[in-house]
């Protein structure tokens, strides 16, 4: 190996190492952790304090800590620590040089040289400031790289074709979205807006400000006037608002908090993603905002971009990527961890740099979405002749090993049972998919319809899959574990191997587990009169996001018809030699309408509608 070149992502939030071996970029762990917080300060006795420890201290002793220096980088500015003056550049210095050391101690070998990332709207004082942070680290910068130029990187889109990447990077206290054009190994930042005020930490405080409302209503205590109360909360709802990300509800849990009267106080407080994500809603949108502007400057649309990339810790919220994948008509890519890729797409640099050979980032993915069946008033309504729909819970290309979960609602009053029906695949219609396994979770309480099952599904990195499901309301709960959830099989294969699994079940536990009739009989005595509960009558349960999948599907429908239309108003002036092409195109989008086969359609719809833009513009 040549001399190393390293990868740094100095973050506002966060910082973090990658150097590439045997082709591939690894993150250094510090302290057992990737990340490292860019905090500084001093300990009580005057011990200089970097990462974690730094961060620890912050609320408390805000005035021997510094954050968010990168902030200040580039400023003719002084900090104070201790009662001495820092420039901007020293501070981040003492984050380069911790990161410097472990990779050092980790490689067993100096490390003198470094790829730095930046944001694509530093200018030149603010990089320049970079440089020399580095130096005064011991590091000679070999390169500063913008960070959506490491991310697109890392995702190896610059050696092939010409595309438009768009890259959305929402951190802990900035928000930035940029335009690259990636070709042939060159990647250029054609626009990149943004908000130097906006990003997880927004969250945190919109969260402490709930819990704390909701206590002082309660007991007349503001929480926020106390300093160790304060810090407390605040690590607290930091951590609900990550397991938010991966699963539908959170508690703010802090004991002896306050005290009153002499009784101690303490603080228990869920929240819903629901509730979560409609609280940050005007941010995200905000967040849009900066994402047109930045089209407009790039002088492209939409639908001219051929890859979203998601980067930051804060992306983790579904709601965020759910939203671009509407706006843009494209999923977006979060295969490769959004808090390390800046930096192994630096360390991918400094390797092609070093005249290293480097491959594509590796990662473990989920190649099939894992889901359930669940019934569906909305697809009945409309006539459909199947009345259950595939929900997944694990996307497909989700990082392995996952942990997700999501809340279905029974749909009969004392419903006492539900079932779990697990499947594999991208289907929206569950019959086209591929059956896992399933169970029955039964003796629910008798309560009214909407009685909410929290199912969850852990697969690690060897395919196998546990899942869960728990009435969150008493905690019954009920789980299997299924080996090899991922195994893929042949179009034919797949029939045979859903017969077997059919024929398994039926003589292992006999009909009365097979859904259907059999299942729906046993239940008609512990329900209401038929004509008093909804035709949907049965086992499964419907998830309470559902409608926004039809939302979805209305949505698209209703563009797919409008590009129908222009493109059979364009037909006449399509070439001979393309005519075929361009109807095939629009067949595509009339099967897949037929067939509700929602990413069938966005897929033939791009399609279309490229055709048809570089129609209009002949
Ligand atoms: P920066 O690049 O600004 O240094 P990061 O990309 O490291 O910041 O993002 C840090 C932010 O991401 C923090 O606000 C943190 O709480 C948030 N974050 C990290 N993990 C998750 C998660 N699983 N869900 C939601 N937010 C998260
Ligand atoms: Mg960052």
């Amino acid at each position: 190996m040549n001399e190393p070149i390293v990868g740094i992502d100095l973050g506002t939030t966060n910082s973090e190492i990658a150097v590439v071996r045997d082709g591939q970029p690894q993150v250094f762990s510090i302290n057992g952790e990737p990340i490292l917080p860019s905090v500084v300060g001093l300990s009580p006795d005057g011990k200089l304090l970097v990462g974690q420890a730094a961060r620890n201290q912050y609320v408390l002793a805000p005035e021997r800590t510094i954050k968010s220096i990168k902030r200040k980088m580039g400023q003719d500015v002084t900090v104070d620590l201790g009662g001495r003056e820092y420039r901007p550049q020293e501070i981040s210095a003492m984050i380069l040089r911790t990161l410097r050391d472990r990779a050092a101690q980790a490689l067993a070998r100096p490390v003198r040289k470094a790829v730095i990332t930046v944001p694509a709207y530093f200018n030149d004082a603010q990089r320049q400031a970079t440089r020399e942070a580095g130096e005064l680290a011991g590091l000679e910068v070999v390169r500063i790289l913008n960070e959506p130029t490491a991310a697109a990187l890392a995702y190896d889109l610059g050696r092939s074709k010409r595309r438009h990447v768009l890259v959305y990077d929402l951190g802990g206290g900035t928000f930035d979205v940029s335009i690259v054009l990636c070709e042939r190994g060159v990647v250029e930042v054609l626009a990149s807006h943004g908000d130097t005020r906006l990003g997880g930490d927004d969250f945190d405080e919109l969260l402490l400000n709930a819990v704390c409302d909701r206590f002082a209503e309660r007991h007349g205590i503001d929480l926020r006037a106390d300093r160790v109360a304060r810090a407390r909360l605040l690590r607290s709802v930091e951590a609900a608002k990550r397991r938010l990300s991966d699963h539908p509800f959170a508690t703010v849990e802090e004991e002896f908090i306050a005290e009153k009267n002499g009784q101690p106080l303490h603080v228990t407080e869920e929240f819903s993603r629901d509730e979560f994500e409609a609280m940050i809603q005007p941010w995200i949108d905000r967040t849009m905002v900066c994402v047109q502007k930045a089209l407009v400057d790039a002088e492209i649309v939409g639908r001219m971009i051929d890859e979203v990339v998601l980067v930051g810790g804060a992306t983790r919220t579904p709601r965020i990527g759910q939203l671009l994948t509407e706006r843009l008509g494209r999923p977006a890519h979060r295969e490769i961890n959004p808090d390390l890729i800046v930096a192994l797409g630096a360390a991918l640099q400094g390797a092609i740099i070093a005249g290293e050979e480097v491959g594509a980032v590796l990662v473990d993915v989920t190649p099939h979405s894992l889901g359930v069946k669940v019934r569906d008033q909305m697809s009945m309504l409309e006539g459909l002749d199947t009345p259950f729909r595939f929900v997944p819970i694990i996307e497909r290309n989700t990082p392995l090993p996952a942990s997700r979960s999501e809340v279905f609602l029974t749909i009969v009053d004392r419903q006492k049972v539900v079932e779990v029906d697990v499947y594999q695949g991208e289907d929206e219609d569950v019959r086209r998919n591929h059956r896992v396994g399933r169970f029955l979770v039964e003796g629910l309480a008798p309560v009214p319809a909407g009685n909410p099952i929290v199912v969850q599904l852990d697969l690690n990195l060897d395919g196998m899959l546990r899942v869960s499901a728990r009435e969150k309301a008493t905690g019954l709960q009920k789980q299997i574990t299924i080996q090899n959830a991922l195994a893929t099989f042949e179009n034919t294969e797949l029939e045979a191997a859903r017969e077997r699994l059919d024929d398994l079940w039926e003589s292992s536990f006999g009909d009365g587990y097979a859904f259907d009739e059999s299942n729906e009989a046993a239940e008609q005595e512990a329900l209401p009169p038929a004509h008093e509960r909804s035709t949907a009558a049965g086992l499964a349960a419907t998830i309470s996001g559902g409608g926004s999948d039809d939302h979805i599907g209305a949505r698209e429908t209703v563009q797919a018809h409008a590009l129908l239309e222009k493109a059979e108003r364009a037909l006449e002036r399509v070439l001979a030699d393309d005519r075929a092409d361009f109807e095939r195109m629009m067949a595509r989008v009339r099967t897949a309408l037929a067939d509700r086969q929602w990413t069938v359609l966005s897929a033939a719809s791009n399609e279309l509608a490229d055709a048809l833009f570089y129609l209009e513009d002949r």
